[in-house]
């Protein structure tokens, strides 16, 4: 007897990092999954939801080296899911934010294969939640922009110098390296004051926090090593976090003093 194979891919947000932040709806995908294609950013603790018989395959990039073109990737869904059936392809927080999730949407329907999307929990909110910083607040912040600080051509967003202008909180992925030239922009428009704070491996066991403002941030991060992968919150609400409180407690009572 011939099994007739269905090929589909499934497009999975993976939720921030903390393996249990995953959604319902990912995990009964990951239950039917007769292929998983994963990235650097997801936990491979989530590979349990897979049955033991699909296989597993790791395609992740790493900062600065590219592991596994995109290219390469995008093809492997589409020769997985011929080959095997149900591709499930697991990316870190949601697909569709800064995940190429559209492109390899765009790419697989060409061969005509049945695809489907179930949206993660992105780490452009999560992340700040889970240290008690609210993206709006009533009263603080009326909304929130969420930038690149790496372009396809590897520059700063122009859109932070757009975003810096307005009271908006600014949430910037991908922006670990580029922290000096993010800062220099809040500081061209006189924003020496506005809090910020970078969250190292948010929502994991090796989270690493480091809060201040516009105009201290740089030494900071470079005596607390802050690497990537990072997400950069500036903005008034980030004084707001109890969980940072002390911080800008420290910071009043020092002007204060002086
Ligand atoms: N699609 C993902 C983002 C992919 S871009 C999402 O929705 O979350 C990769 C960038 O996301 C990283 O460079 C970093 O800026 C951010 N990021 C993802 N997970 C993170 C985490 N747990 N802690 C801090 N930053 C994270």
């Amino acid at each position: 007897m011939k099994i007739e194979i269905k090929p589909k891919v499934t497009l999975v947000g993976a939720g921030p990092g903390d393996p249990d932040l995953i959604t319902l709806k990912a995990v009964l995908a990951l239950n039917n999954a007769d292929v998983v294609l994963y990235d650097a950013l997801v936990d491979p603790v989530l590979l349990k939801h897979a049955p033991d018989t699909a296989s597993k395959v790791f395609v992740g990039k790493r900062v600065g080296k590219h592991h596994f073109p995109q290219q390469d990737t995008n093809e492997l869904c589409v020769t997985m899911a011929k080959k095997h059936g149900h591709v499930v392809r697991l990316k870190g927080g949601d697909p569709f934010v800064f995940g190429r999730g559209a492109e390899e949407l765009d790419y697989i329907e060409t061969f005509g294969i049945e695809t489907e999307v179930i949206p993660g929990i992105t780490s452009a909110v999560a992340v700040p939640a889970s240290v008690g910083i609210a993206v709006t607040k009533r009263g603080v912040s009326e909304s929130f922009w969420v930038i690149t600080g790496t372009t396809s051509a590897g520059k700063l967003s122009n859109d932070l110098s757009l975003a810096a202008q307005s009271t908006a909180t600014v949430v910037v992925l991908m922006g670990t390296r580029k922290l000096e030239e993010i800062v220099g922009v809040y500081k061209n428009f006189g924003k020496a004051d506005l809090p910020i704070a970078i969250i190292q491996r948010g929502t994991t066991k090796d989270e690493k926090i480091t809060a201040g403002f516009i105009g201290d941030i740089v030494e900071k991060a470079f005596e607390n090593k802050v690497e990537a992968p990072a997400i950069i919150i500036i903005g008034d609400v980030v004084r707001e976090s109890i969980k940072l409180a002390e911080v800008y407690r420290e910071a009043i009572s020092v002007a204060e003093r002086q």
